[in-house]
């Protein structure tokens, strides 16, 4: 009789995974008293242990034998036990029996090592090959499902709900600004940040569904076998909030969140690409409407992101064409009235659809890198009006742009800035930069590294929107800042809103006592200017005085004496 067992990883245990010759019944007796045949007693146990062959050539003159009885009962008189190696462990044990004693003799038994050799080769071609599947089928960072594996998992879903009447649900993940996190806190933590999302995932989903990570920060899930969307829903709800808890990595936490899209076999496609192709835009209708929520697929979500490729095509040839134009608004003082600076603010004469507004293009610009060259044309072209407002001996002022975060986070940035300012003959201060508080923030120590090499320039450095992004002051002090600027939003509603007039004094008091200039932006009407004078902010900038202007128009602006003057019928 022949055996062979498989020792339980992590334990003693044999399970025998084949047998053959005259057994009656001596595995099944044997087997469970084999529990411990890894404590080296017996020939099993030796074998197992010592990885080495363990012949008994008389049963019954043996006194280690364990289950003699049972061995002498079905004529085993003799028997040899070896280890089948691969890779320096035992991977099973090859155990065989003979009614004669002293069976096991030298040939007999190079003929069987020889033969257990072959075995062990051939397990290890089966490990190999197992390894290979998965590497051919899994992501190796998550170990969730990779793309050939989704699509195979989803063909076969679609089949099957096909034949059942039933529906499958595709459900797409995509991490919201996980390049920034990648980009800042290196690919470590992200790679972590990944495990952990993958993680989560799991814990939102059943057994039977398949989640597959399509690259980058990108999952999708298969729901497969679904009678409605009632549940697809519930279980994206549950991704949003399992995401939104706060992820710690290393020693620091983070709070992400994620923009889903979901579509279903059979109502949004017949076939596996196009239900993916259709959650996918549906995702990225989630992420137009501002992250962190999620979409169903529906035809106008198509259309939305057909309109996203043309502007992004455009805007493309937009650079080429240099179809922008800056438009400034003054910044007045609010105690002499005169016009101490103005913001530069970028504009799109689109051919066909006119003026677009920055809030359509710079996030789109920003998303696709083409804010790079376009950021580069405006602090140009700014630099380059400033000078030659000054050499036209018009009152000299600060010329402010804004820069987005991917501008800020380009370590050329500072360089950049010094060449536009040699090259046009502006004096440092003659230029101020505009921040918001998340995109210094994002990277605290690159951020303080940056604004400490602008600063050490003659850069005017301000705070955009502020109070609108972190919550964190301790940066006030660190970071070697010149000016806050009130977001818009507290200003509107000083007169109606108690909290947004406590919100927009404090902030006064707070750049004041840190020793910062403040500047209300979206000033519109008298009673903010009447409100923010009784407070000392020092200047503001808004509808009130002017909007943003052309370059021409503006000089005129520049050329009168006191703008509170004008605009201000009564005398103060
Ligand atoms: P921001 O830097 O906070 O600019 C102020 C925005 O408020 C401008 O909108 C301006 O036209 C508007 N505004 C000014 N006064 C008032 C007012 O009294 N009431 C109201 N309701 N709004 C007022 P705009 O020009 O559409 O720019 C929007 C945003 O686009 C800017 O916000 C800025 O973040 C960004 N942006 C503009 N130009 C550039 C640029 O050259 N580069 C980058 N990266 N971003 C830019
Ligand atoms: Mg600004
Ligand atoms: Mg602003």
């Amino acid at each position: 009789m022949a055996w062979v067992g498989v020792p339980e990883a992590g334990t003693n245990e044999l399970s025998p995974v084949a047998q053959a010759g005259f057994d009656g019944g001596y595995l099944r007796e044997v087997v469970p008293l084999l529990r411990d045949a890894g404590e080296d007693r017996g020939a099993l146990g030796q074998a197992l242990r010592r990885k080495k062959t363990v012949v008994v050539n008389d049963l019954k003159a043996d006194p280690n034998v364990a289950c003699k009885k049972a061995a002498l009962a079905r004529g085993y008189r003799s028997m040899a036990s070896l280890p089948v190696l691969v890779d320096g462990r035992v991977a099973a044990l090859f155990v065989l029996y003979s009614a004669q004693t002293g069976f096991f003799d030298g040939d007999e038994l190079a003929l069987l090592k020889h033969l257990a050799g072959h075995i062990s080769l051939a397990l290890k071609c089966f490990e190999k090959e197992e390894k290979l599947n998965h590497l051919a089928y899994y992501d190796v960072l998550t170990k969730s499902a990779n793309r050939s594996l989704l699509r195979d998992r989803l063909t076969l879903a679609i089949a099957n709900a096909g034949r059942h009447g039933r529906q499958v649900a595709v459900i797409s993940v995509d991490i919201d600004n996980f390049k920034y996190i990648n980009n800042s806190l290196g690919h470590k933590a992200g790679d972590q940040l990944l495990k952990s999302v993958t993680e989560r995932l799991g814990s939102c989903v059943r057994d039977g569904d398949t989640i597959a990570r399509q690259g980058g920060d990108e999952f999708v899930i298969v729901l497969p076998d679904q009678v409605s969307d009632e549940h697809a829903s519930q279980v994206i709800k549950r991704i949003l909030a399992a995401i939104a808890q706060p992820i710690s990595i290393g020693e620091r936490e983070f709070n992400i969140t994620c923009s889903i899209g979901a579509s279903f076999y059979p109502q949004d496609g017949s076939d596996g690409e196009t239900i993916l192709k259709n959650a996918d835009a549906a995702m990225y209708g989630a992420k137009e409407l501002g992250r962190n929520t999620f979409q169903f697929y529906a035809k106008e979500i198509d259309a939305k992101i057909n309109e996203r490729l043309m502007l992004e095509n455009s805007l493309r040839r937009a650079v080429e064409r240099e179809e922008f134009l800056l438009q400034y608004q003054p910044q007045i003082h609010l105690n002499r009235g005169k016009i101490t600076g103005a913001e530069a603010l970028i504009r799109w004469q689109h051919p066909e659809l006119g003026m677009v507004s920055p809030d359509k293009f710079i996030p789109l610009a920003e998303e696709t890198g083409l804010i790079e060259p376009i950021g580069e044309w405006v602090l140009r072209t700014a630099c380059a009006q400033n000078k030659a407002w000054q050499d036209a001996r018009l009152p000299a002022i600060t010329v402010s742009i804004n820069l987005s975060a991917r501008q800020f986070r380009h370590k050329g940035l500072a360089e950049t800035i010094a060449r536009a300012l040699r090259e046009t003959g502006l004096k440092a201060e003659c230029l101020g930069l505009e921040l918001t508080e998340s995109l210094v923030m994002h990277n605290a120590a690159a951020g303080a590294l940056m604004l400490g090499n602008l600063k050490q320039m003659g850069v005017k450095l301000s705070i955009d929107d502020f109070g609108t992004g972190y919550s964190s002051l301790s940066y006030l002090r660190r970071f070697p800042i010149d000016e806050l600027k009130i977001d818009q939003s507290f200003v509107r509603d000083v007169m109606t809103d108690p909290d947004d007039a406590i919100i927009a004094k404090a902030i006064i008091a707070l750049a004041h006592g840190l020793n910062l200039r403040v500047t209300a932006e979206g000033v519109e009407t008298k009673e903010h200017i009447d409100f923010l004078q009784g407070r000392r902010c020092d200047q503001a900038q808004g509808f009130y005085f002017s909007k943003p202007l052309h370059s021409r128009e503006f000089e005129e602006l520049l050329q009168q004496k006191s703008l509170m003057e004008t605009t201000d019928r009564r005398t103060h």
